[in-house]
């Protein structure tokens, strides 16, 4: 390889055995993942057989403990996973940051017994799983959903409609947020609900603008009966579980964008460095080189920022507000970069011949899931003013 162009992220890890996995996932993104995603994006088609083999090599277990078959690693290190997953392939990178967020109640707030019983195999065992907030009504004030549980004796019984679910028709387990009180945060309840369960249905996935390898779609909920055992944490605390997931998904969220980015950044390096007009590659261009260089420039700092916040969590402090500026910033790094990858290789990067068109509708996603921008400079703000007094 020469000094110039494209080269491998230098990354900062913590350990031998996190250079070993970086390495062991370069592998497989190369091997399994990059070849065909152009390919697989057009048609729609999600790789359940790519989860299949991250799950059997511990790839969707990373940042949970080894003693309900985790991989026991740092955030800093299972970020730095999915951000190579979403550079490949962003259908891949959300997944997994998505099936990441639907194990966190559980493992977080179940008990021991709800632990032993379920997380392996969500962990390890080929399942897919998925994470139900949104609603038709109620997306980014959640607070106000609708969907219900209404329990008789042991059995809770869920009626009602959850939106946009990434998984939505394909996954074997959902943790769904229900209402189970009054109104406001305090009445919702967290539920992992199985896959084939009686009642529940999906529509037809949404047709998005990217990303259409990752179906998302509405879930209808009619009578739906799930046992008290699968109740994880108490009954009105399912919003606060709710948002803390959402604090760990948002990093997740950050990775995958700057994982995209990097691919745009990359792809227009090769492009404008083979790339001849007026005699010169257009890289020789200072209106280019400069581009290049701020996108470079932004990549760094948005890796920085997700990977501080990280950081932050693996040493218990605080970092919700870290985690928002993260998801806040790389996502709209993710846009600019990607754009300007589009304009960096003229009329080809407009032709689905190149994928930084691709790219460039991936990131548009990020600036949108697990709470859209304007909600996380709310979070930034809160932490900095307080409340809003309206
Ligand atoms: C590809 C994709 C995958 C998704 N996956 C999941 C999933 O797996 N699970 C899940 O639960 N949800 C998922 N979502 C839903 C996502 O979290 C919501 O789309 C998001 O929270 C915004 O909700 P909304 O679409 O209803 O927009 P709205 O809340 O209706 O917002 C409309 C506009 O108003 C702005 N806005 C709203 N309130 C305020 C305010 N107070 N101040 C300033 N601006 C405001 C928003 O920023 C936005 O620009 C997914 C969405 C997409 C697109």
């Amino acid at each position: 390889m020469t000094d110039h162009g494209p080269q491998p992220v230098e990354r900062q890890l913590p350990t031998e055995e996190s250079r070993d996995l970086i390495s062991l996932v370069r592998d497989l993104t190369q091997r399994e993942i990059a070849p065909t995603a152009a390919e697989e994006e057009d048609a729609g088609h999600f790789p359940r057989g790519v989860f299949g083999l991250l799950s059997a090599s511990g790839l969707l277990a990373l940042p949970y403990a080894e003693e309900f078959g985790g991989g026991d690693q740092p955030y800093e290190v299972y970020l730095q996973v999915l951000e190579e997953l979403a550079a490949a392939r962003l259908t891949v990178g959300l997944g997994v940051s998505v099936h990441t967020l639907a194990c966190h109640a559980l493992a977080g707030y179940g008990t021991k017994e709800q632990r032993q019983t379920y997380l392996p195999a969500m962990l390890g065992g080929g399942l897919l799983g998925a994470y139900c907030l949104s609603e038709p009504a109620a997306g980014s004030d959640a607070a106000a959903l609708r969907t219900r549980a209404t329990r008789v004796g042991d059995t809770w019984t869920i009626e009602g409609t959850k939106a946009w679910t990434t998984h939505g028709g394909i996954a074997d387990f959902y943790t769904v947020l229900a209402r189970t009180g009054g109104e406001g945060p305090h009445g919702i309840t967290a539920f992992l609900v199985p896959g084939d369960a009686p009642g529940l249905t999906a529509a037809p996935p949404e047709r998005k603008m990217g990303m259409k390898g990752s179906p998302t779609a509405q879930l209808h909920f009619d009578g739906v009966e799930v046992a008290d055992a699968r109740r994880l944490g108490d009954e009105g605390q399912g919003f606060a579980i709710a948002l803390s997931a959402l604090d760990s998904g948002r990093l997740g969220i950050a990775a995958c964008a700057v994982g995209v980015a990097q691919a745009a950044l990359d792809q227009a390096l090769s492009f404008t460095q083979e790339r001849r007009q007026f005699g010169h590659p257009v890289a020789d261009f200072q209106g280019l080189r400069f581009m290049l260089a701020d996108m470079a420039t932004q990549i760094e700092a948005g890796r920085a920022l997700y990977l501080a916040a990280a950081r932050l969590r693996d040493t218990g402090r605080p970092f919700a507000k870290q985690a928002a500026m993260a998801k806040l910033f790389c996502s709209d790094t993710a846009m600019r970069v990607t754009t300007d990858a589009v304009q960096l290789m003229g009329g080809y990067g407009y032709t689905a011949d190149f994928p930084a068109e691709r790219y460039m509708r991936e990131a548009k996603a990020l600036q949108i899931v697990e709470g859209t921008n304007q909600i996380q400079r709310m979070v930034v703000a809160r932490h900095l003013a307080g409340p809003e007094s309206h």
